[in-house]
């Protein structure tokens, strides 16, 4: 159903920004390099890669993804480029276990991540 009514939009209207399209499927992930990756279905296929530093994070903070309150331990740091410019890098505190993470995390909050990482 979102797939049609994305392809719909983008055939009326091409170039519709993705942050106004219907919601398509979000995957959350890790990957085998151990990067997380935040998809949104297409079309267009919108895609996010963040590099996990390594570490932990200080003290018990909230995790920007399913915003639950986490002891530093179970958190972590990791970075992304911004608008696609390898100069510009935003950095977020977010679980370690990526696929509890996913199971609490809204699929609106992800969409918002992915996209302040490549729209310019
Ligand atoms: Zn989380």
């Amino acid at each position: 159903m979102d797939y049609e009514e994305r392809e719909l939009i983008l055939e009326l209207f091409p170039g519709t920004s993705p942050d106004l399209l219907p919601l398509g499927e979000i995957l959350y992930y890790r990957n085998e390099e151990g990067q997380v990756v935040i998809a949104e279905k297409g079309p267009p296929e919108l895609r996010l890669v963040l590099e996990a530093l390594p570490g932990h994070v200080g003290g018990p903070q909230v995790c920007e993804a399913c915003r639950r309150h986490l002891s530093g331990s179970a958190l972590g740091f990791f970075r992304h480029p911004v608008g696609g410019k390898e100069t510009h890098l935003r950095y977020l505190v977010l679980c370690q276990d990526t696929a509890s993470c996913a199971s609490h995390a809204e699929p609106e909050r992800l969409r918002e991540i992915l996209l302040r990482g490549i729209l310019t």
